[in-house]
């Protein structure tokens, strides 16, 4: 570990500029944990599908980092290949950039590790997630106690400048940065291997409600996912929690859990006039339960046919993700040789 490294960053969100020698590189794992929901769309798919066609962009199904806590192998394979079949569904486009599977560029791992020697086990300690865990009274794995070297990985691996995270995540992308100073601090002081990530917040959408009016989770068992449909999706929509205002009686739109859905999903103008409707009295819950369930239904009708569509033909969705890796590998390896070399790591290959 480097004595004198530089100083541990306390600014990460602050925008000072990218190494200006570095194009803007999108690099985003998402995480195969189950079926994605409202929440994961709002707050954070929509800007991936956003940014993915902007900038050239690395987005990678974090397999490697699910293991952490997922140690069924038909559940991961399976987990992995919904959150593909979603972002394709979604509207990312495999021609503007590449979607892989994190485990297809191994490289990572071995970035991990040269990491992994320069990052104070103090730093790691002080992760908040690992923290949270710990007092949580759970015996971490090491892979846990690891997890954000990992992410530092990832980032740098493909020289990325630009990472969508949300306020939860921020604090992995400082060890990033650090990680990222880190290597070039202790190899490369002339000229850097590895640009400074910067965090792209993720927009402040309000944190998105679950049907039980706490924050949309699966850990919390509240979610509307993004594909349910029929009877399961109508089942939650009408179960979402409301205060007993009687129908007749005026409501406040902005104390109700169904209207802050409805506004992630409705125009200005159908809002204004739900909004209205709250306000002047005899309409009811169910009735903005309904109107929920309409924009729910219309805006996502053409990503559900989608879904179908792409789910029936796996080979499509396999050479998507073997191009991603291919394409990903590709940006990898010059850069892993160059880290390889500058570590004094002798190659007979
Ligand atoms: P979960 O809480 O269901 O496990 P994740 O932690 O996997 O969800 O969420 C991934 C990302 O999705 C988060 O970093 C955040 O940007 C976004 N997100 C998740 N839930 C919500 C929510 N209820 N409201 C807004 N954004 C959310």
């Amino acid at each position: 570990m480097p004595t004198d490294a530089p100083s541990t960053d306390s600014a990460a969100g602050s925008n000072a500029p990218v190494e200006p020698d570095f194009d803007t590189v999108v690099v985003s794992g998402i995480q195969p944990s189950g079926r994605l929901h409202f929440g994961n769309y709002f707050g954070a798919i929509r800007q991936h599908i956003d940014l993915h066609s902007r900038h050239e962009a690395y987005y990678f199904i974090v397999n490697y980092h699910a293991m952490t806590t997922v140690q069924d192998a038909d559940a991961l394979r399976e987990h992995t290949l919904d959150v593909a079949l979603d972002y394709l569904a979604l509207g990312f486009d495999p021609e503007e950039a590449a979607l892989f599977c994190q485990s297809d560029v191994p490289e990572v791992t071995e970035l991990m590790w040269m990491l992994l020697n320069l990052i104070p086990t103090s730093r790691l300690e002080k992760a908040v997630a690992y923290k949270e865990k710990v007092n949580a009274g759970l015996t971490p794995n090491a892979g846990l106690f690891t997890y954000p070297v990992l992410q530092a990985a990832d980032i740098l691996a493909y020289q990325g400048t630009l990472v969508p995270v949300g306020a939860d995540q921020k604090q992995n992308l400082e060890i990033a940065r650090d990680c990222a100073r880190w290597f070039n601090h202790t190899y490369t002081p002339e000229e850097p291997l590895f640009p400074v990530p910067e965090p792209h917040i993720l927009d402040d959408v309000a944190v998105v409600p679950g049907i039980d009016g706490q924050k949309m989770s699966k850990s919390y068992g509240n979610t509307i996912g993004i594909f349910d449909e029929g009877k399961t999706l109508k089942k939650k929509v009408m179960n979402i929690v409301t205060d007993s205002t009687p129908l007749d009686e005026p409501k406040d739109p902005e104390a109700c859990n169904v209207f802050a859905l409805i506004k992630l999903f409705a125009d200005a103008e159908t809002q204004a006039e739900i909004a209205d409707n709250y306000r002047a009295g005899g309409y009811g819950y169910g009735h903005a339960k309904k109107a929920l369930l309409q924009l729910i239904t219309e805006n996502f009708a053409d990503a559900r046919a989608r879904r179908k569509e792409l789910a029936a033909r796996p080979d499509y969705v396999h050479d998507v993700l073997k191009a991603g890796a291919d394409r990903a590998r590709a940006t990898v390896e010059p850069v892993m040789a160059k880290a390889r070399e500058l570590a004094g790591l002798v190659s007979a290959r």
